[in-house]
C-alpha cells in the first residue's frame, strides 16, 4: 500500500475514550467551536484511515502529569503497528525525562509528544534543555504543540521565535511544529520560520486561515519539511486531504506533503 501519512492524530485506550473525549470538548467548547468526528478508539482510527487511503497515523499522547509517562508508555507499545506510530508523552517536570527517552527509542517508538499548554511549560524553557539534548542524542522526533492553542488564553508558550531559539541550540533536533508553524500566529511564521529547514505538520490550519496566506506558508517553505496532519478525531481525517488537494500546490509537492517527507522523516529514526 502506497497509502498516506497523517502525521498528527490522537486516540485512547478503548476503556478511557469516550470519556475523554468528551472532557476535551468541554475544555475546547469554552473558546471555540470544536467537534468530534470520531470516538477515540484506535479501532475507529483506523476505519477512518481506511475511508481515507491513509495507510499510517502518528497517535499524539498528552501526559499532564510525570506519573501517566508509565501507563501511556505501555499503551503506546501495545498498540504499535504497521499501521500505527504511537509518540509517547513524556512530562518535562519528570525528574527520569532524560533517561525515559532512551527507554522510548530502546522500544522502537520513534517519536514524543509535547504539549507546551497542557504541560505548562514555555517551548525555550532551560529546564526542558536536557530533554532536548536527549532527543537530539537519540534522534528521536519530537512533535510539539506551537502556536496558540484554542482550548487556553492567549499567552506565548511556543511561538515561532521560541521555535528558532530552541533550534538555534539544539540544531540537530527533529523538531516538528504544528498547525502549519504555529497556531493562529501564522504572520510571525511568515516572518521568521517560513522558507527555513523547520519541520511543519498542517492540521487545523486551512480552514483557519485564508487560502493564499496557506499557499504562500507552504510554497516558500522547503518542500521536503511540510507533513500532513489532520488531528483526528478533532478534523475528519478525509476532509483533511481534501482541504490540501484543495489548494492545488501541484502533484509533485502534495505526494510529497501526504507521503513521501513523513516516510521519509520516520525512517531515519
Ligand atoms: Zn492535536
Amino acid at each position: 500500500m502506497n497509502g498516506i501519512i497523517d502525521f498528527h492524530t490522537h486516540a485512547f485506550p478503548d476503556a478511557l475514550a469516550e470519556r475523554a473525549v468528551q472532557v476535551l470538548l468541554e475544555e475546547g467548547r469554552k473558546m471555540y467551536d470544536v467537534k468530534a468526528y470520531l470516538d477515540g478508539k484506535v479501532g475507529s482510527l483506523l476505519s477512518s484511515m481506511d475511508r481515507s487511503g491513509i495507510e499510517k497515523s502518528v497517535i499524539c499522547s498528552i501526559a499532564t502529569k510525570p506519573s501517566q509517562f508509565d501507563p501511556i508508555f505501555a499503551w503506546s507499545k501495545q498498540i504499535h503497528s504497521a499501521r500505527i506510530e504511537p509518540f509517547p508523552s513524556i512530562h518535562p517536570d519528570d525528574p527520569k525525562a532524560a533517561e525515559r527517552v532512551s527507554l522510548v527509542k530502546d522500544k522502537g517508538l520513534k517519536g514524543i509528544k509535547f504539549h507546551p499548554y497542557y504541560q505548562n511549560f514555555a517551548l525555550d524553557d532551560e529546564r526542558l534543555f536536557p530533554i532536548y539534548r536527549q532527543l537530539e542524542r537519540e534522534q528521536l522526533i519530537v512533535v510539539v504543540h506551537t502556536g496558540f492553542d484554542l482550548a487556553f488564553e492567549r499567552v506565548r508558550r511556543a511561538d515561532p521565535l521560541m521555535i528558532i531559539r530552541v533550534l538555534d541550540r539544539f540544531p540537530d533536533l527533529k523538531l516538528v511544529t504544528t498547525h502549519l508553524g504555529s497556531w493562529e500566529d501564522w504572520e510571525e511564521v511568515e516572518k521568521h520560520i517560513m522558507g527555513r529547514n523547520i519541520y511543519m505538520e498542517i492540521s487545523f490550519s486551512l480552514d483557519c486561515m485564508d487560502r493564499e496566506t496557506a499557499r504562500k506558508i507552504i510554497l516558500n517553505h522547503p518542500q521536503d519539511h511540510v507533513l500532513f496532519g489532520s488531528d483526528s478525531p478533532w478534523a475528519d481525517q478525509e476532509q483533511a486531504i481534501t482541504l490540501l488537494e484543495s489548494l492545488d500546490l501541484g502533484k509533485d509537492r502534495e505526494r510529497r506533503i501526504l507521503r513521501e517527507n513523513a516516510l521519509k522523516l520516520l525512517a531515519a529514526v
